[in-house]
């Protein structure tokens, strides 16, 4: 396996430094386009550099540098996780008071490489320090998916980004530094509308190519109650105004109805979570176009994935989880009944490993979706989710989630038929055969040859 991959980096090494068009063909595969009812069958792909070039019926072999045998699996496009938190790796006090941050960032970089692996060849990180990581794998230096960063959480004093630890001062009125980590791009704990135009800004300027406004109580924070509100209707509409300036939007953490509410009105496009939303929340999303981004899996996620290292649960974070995940299947009824625009978020994160959660989010959706219904979720819906960046979308070169002449080629090649049983894409070790980002293997394990007349 190793030497195949030394194999294929040799090659496309080649190609890359005398400045030629790297030309990969792929035969036979039964192909999911990412919006379609069915597959298409026995198709071919021709793949220039990074751009999928031509779809048809046997391509002529002499026109590529390298032939897969897709040998009759499926073919879908890579898959998008919606919300994400690469940098965290560890429960957040230890990121915030004990670990050095390379270590951290490092921990990242293999997060990073988890998702890729899992089948993800696209993320939307909805916070924390991101934005290195992404560099570094735009640049090829570390194997991961394409990155959507937010930046640092923008959050109000005792709300949910607001990580400080129960004895720290305020900055702002011990006229003291930022702490360390939050220097580092984890958080912005902000007040009023001229604070909280500066951290969107802040953010802007190092790339976010969205922003992430704690909008309501969270989970994993000690000073925020679940029904609590965050930001008044100046501070939400002032992110959105930021954000809309540089042509993208605003995405919020909430799980009650009001905040909701609030942040809708303000024109925040996209509820993450939503869990203790009700109908009058999911008719004014769907007036408005907005999105829904829920986690189902958490129902049944392991107590570690709460509590990180600690095996079980403590009580006063139970208190915070059960009403939480007592709304997951109300929230779920309503985003169907309406048909509402459902984006796939799994906010799997916590530890290296939990990575792999993510996929099952999408055996948990089919409580309520088709597997062709959540595989929609992931790819061509999700793209359009992340298309509302706008002018600031990093990735405009091709089409993202789908498969078609002009789009990226994010390409993943299944032995089993995910469209008919999501199994399949929750153990990719067994069935995942192929992984191509951006044009490049990350994974293949179908036979292959090389083309020495080009
Ligand atoms: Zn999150």
């Amino acid at each position: 396996m190793r030497q195949l991959y030394l194999l294929l980096a040799l090659l496309f090494s080649v190609f890359f430094t005398f400045g030629q068009q790297q030309k990969t063909l792929i035969k036979n595969v039964n192909l999911w386009d990412g919006t379609s009812k069915k597959l298409q069958e026995g198709m071919d792909l021709l793949i220039t550099d990074n751009l999928i070039t031509e779809i048809a019926k046997n391509i002529v072999e002499a026109k590529a540098d390298l032939i897969i045998d897709g040998n009759g699996k499926i073919m879908i496009p890579g898959l998008i996780d919606a919300h994400v938190h690469l940098a965290s790796t560890m429960s957040s006090s230890k990121i915030r008071n004990d670990m050095d941050w390379m270590y951290t960032a490092m921990r990242a970089a293999k997060s990073a490489e988890n998702f890729l692996m899992l089948g993800f060849t696209t993320v939307r990180d909805l916070g924390g320090p991101s934005f290195g990581i992404k560099k570094a794998v735009d640049e090829d230096l570390y194997p991961g998916p394409r990155i959507y960063p937010s930046g640092a959480y923008i959050s109000q004093t005792s709300g949910h980004g607001d990580g400080r630890n129960p004895n720290e001062p305020s900055t702002h009125w011990s006229g003291g530094p930022m702490h360390p980590s939050d220097a580092m791009g984890w958080s912005f704990v902000v007040d009023g509308v001229s604070e909280v135009l500066k951290a969107s800004r802040e953010n802007l300027r190092k790339g976010a190519t969205q922003l992430k406004v704690m909008a309501g109580g969270g989970i994993d924070s000690k000073f925020d109650p679940i029904h609590s509100i965050q930001f008044t209707v100046a501070e939400m509409e002032a992110a959105v105004q930021a954000a809309a300036d540089w042509d993208t939007y605003v995405a919020v953490h909430i799980y009650n109805a009001k905040g909701a509410i609030r942040a809708l009105n303000a024109g925040v496009k996209c509820l993450d979570h939503g869990h203790l939303i009700n109908e009058e929340v999911i008719k004014l999303l769907k007036e408005k176009d907005a999105w829904l981004v829920p986690q189902t899996f958490w129902t049944t996620a392991p107590p570690d994935f709460w509590a990180p290292g600690l095996g079980t649960i403590p009580p006063e974070l139970d208190l915070k989880i059960k009403p939480v995940l007592a709304g997951t299947v109300n929230a779920m009824n309503l985003a169907k009944k309406y048909a509402v625009n459902i984006g796939f978020g799994s906010d799997a994160y916590g530890n290296l490993g939990f990575e792999k959660l993510a996929l099952t989010e999408f055996t948990a959706r089919t409580q309520w979706f088709t597997p062709i219904e959540i595989l929609k979720q992931a790819t061509s819906e999700n793209a359009k989710l992340l298309g509302l960046s706008g002018q600031t979308n990093p990735y405009r070169e091709g089409k993202l989630g789908v498969i078609e002449v002009g789009s990226y080629a994010d390409l993943l090649i299944y032995q089993g038929n995910p469209l008919k049983n999501l199994d399949v894409i929750v153990k990719p070790k067994e069935n995942l055969k192929l992984i191509m980002k951006d044009g490049k293997l990350f994974k293949n394990e179908l036979s292959f040859s090389t083309n020495s007349n080009n």
